[in-house]
């Protein structure tokens, strides 16, 4: 297998960096569409606006349905070959920039993506999660490129609500050991390559990042403030985890959301949280070394992370069994484990990272 290494073509973070939108993307096109949520738009549009002050290109701002289907796509689509765009942005969270990857993708154009909270790897990839008109699930698209500019400003995320940091958080905290596993096992990265050292060498810096700043980045949003500790979680969130995942393949932790999301009482649980217990559960298949577990335990209760099947909204053990067959179906990146995994072994992983993070909790 040839190893393999992508990312954005260029990626700019910091206080105030809407204001500077035109200046970094300019080479993108002349006319511009924006895929908003309405949050995002409300937060970043006279910002953006400023920033194309004075200059030849043209912009349109699209508020879009709220998640990323067949029909958004293509609706936006069509708005794109009516105003001729030349790139499509996305303002938002993952919906948002789902579907402006996938109409760009689709009109052949560049893509923008301007995340308005670090809750996910959505910005960075080269793929997008596709639902059905009614909110099903539909299919992931890989691209055959991420996206041309990611542009964060801090001043937003600082802004947003805490949860979505520590959300993001938890899936960060995946990064690092779903890689390692991949690594391991001589497993496929997310872009379906052999991992570089390059590829490692960020998802630690991810893990090294989540355990020096997470809990003080927790403590600057929370007071919607921006510091150098929030500065650096913006980046582990959305850059090192986003870039990392991709080029360092995936293993237990997302099966595990897999699993559970298919659970009507864990819909709401955020994609982060799940990915961090599942982390725990990985750690206990893998049999690490208890100051490791330890680590990992101590930081996700640090930030508010979920260590029990409780916080997840799980209390039955006949779900976790159900969890447990859904996280190993075919072509789940479970199956990227050395040795793989029965549905079996991870039940067992999940009741006894659940029974220490009760322990640990009741210290
Ligand atoms: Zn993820």
């Amino acid at each position: 297998m040839l190893k393999l290494m992508r990312s954005p073509l260029k990626y700019v973070q910091g206080q105030g960096a809407l204001l500077h939108v035109y200046e970094e993307t300019k080479n993108l096109g002349k006319s511009f569409l924006f895929i908003c949520s309405n949050s995002g738009f409300k937060s970043c549009h006279e910002k953006i606006e400023k920033s194309f002050e004075g200059t030849d290109a043209t912009i349109h701002f699209e508020i879009f349905g709220g998640i990323s289907s067949i029909g958004e796509v293509e609706r936006m689509r069509a708005i794109v070959k009516e105003k001729n765009i030349e790139c499509v942005a996305a303002i938002g969270g993952g919906s948002a920039i789902d579907t402006a990857k996938a109409t760009a993708h689709y009109e052949n154009l560049p893509v923008l993506v301007i995340p308005t909270v670090v809750a996910t790897d959505a910005p960075c990839t080269g793929l997008s999660v596709i639902y059905h008109n009614d909110g099903s699930f539909s299919n992931y698209i890989f691209y055959p490129k991420n996206p041309d500019a990611v542009i964060v400003d801090s001043d937003i995320i600082a802004n947003a609500p805490a949860k979505f940091l520590v959300a993001g958080m938890g899936d960060a905290l995946g990064t690092y050991f779903e890689a390692r596993a991949c690594e391991k096992a001589k497993a496929p990265s997310l872009e379906n390559g052999g991992i570089t050292k390059s590829a490692m060498a960020l998802c630690k810096l991810c893990y090294d990042t989540l355990l020096e700043d997470g809990y003080k980045a927790l403590k600057a949003c929370e007071n919607k403030v921006v510091t150098p500790a929030l500065e650096a979680i913006i980046e582990a969130n959305t850059y090192l985890s986003g870039v990392g995942a991709d080029n360092g393949g995936l293993a237990v932790s997302h099966s595990v959301y897999n699993g559970f999301t298919a659970l009507k009482e864990c819909e709401s649980t955020m994609h982060g949280s799940v990915v961090a217990f599942g982390t725990l559960a990985q750690l206990v298949i893998e049999d690490a070394p208890e100051e490791e577990f330890y680590e990992v335990m101590e930081f996700c209760t640090s930030v508010g992370l979920p260590v029990t099947l409780e916080e997840l909204g799980v209390t039955d053990k006949d779900r976790v069994r159900i969890a447990a067959e859904n996280a190993c179906a075919e072509g789940e990146s479970i199956h990227n484990m050395i040795g793989d995994v029965t549905p079996e072994q991870l039940y067992n992983a999940l009741i006894v990272a659940d029974a220490l993070g009760r322990e640990f909790l009741n210290q």
